[in-house]
């Protein structure tokens, strides 16, 4: 389901609010990881900063490329604690390209890594799957 701006605070506020259920696994002043819910890879991880004030990550590059570097610093963090020292980090921007949820988030993959994984949050990924 495509969240729109007329539904209110995002699944990932919601979350962080404890409004509704999600696996939070990691968390800092401004970034949080949580499990993603149909995961894609051995380890799929989402990294969403707390503010939703950025709908994509083109909308952070330009308002807050500091907060982009401190994502991939919590993405670096996370995947060590997952265990893995290589990963994928995947932003989708834009309906075409598969992004659902109009909150910033990068997907962090890592284990075994298949094609499949590249697909991360796209509404066909993993149909063969
Ligand atoms: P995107 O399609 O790039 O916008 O990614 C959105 C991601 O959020 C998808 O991979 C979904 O599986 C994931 N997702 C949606 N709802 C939840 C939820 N309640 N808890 C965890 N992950 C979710």
């Amino acid at each position: 389901m495509v969240e729109r701006e007329s539904t209110g605070p995002s699944v990932f506020t919601r979350i962080l609010r404890g409004e509704i259920p999600g696996e939070i696994v990691l968390q800092t002043d401004d970034v949080f990881v949580l499990k993603d819910i149909a995961p894609k890879a051995p380890v799929h991880l989402l990294v969403v900063p707390k503010t939703d004030a950025y709908r994509d990550v083109t909308e952070l590059a330009e308002g807050d490329p500091k907060l982009l570097a401190r994502m991939v610093e919590v993405a670096t963090a996370a995947a060590a604690q997952a265990g893995h020292q290589d990963f994928r980090l995947i932003f989708n921007r834009g309906l075409g390209a598969g992004q659902t949820v109009f909150h910033v988030h990068a997907h962090l993959l890592a284990g075994e890594l298949d094609e499949a994984s590249m697909t991360a949050g796209m509404a066909d990924a993993g149909r063969d799957t």
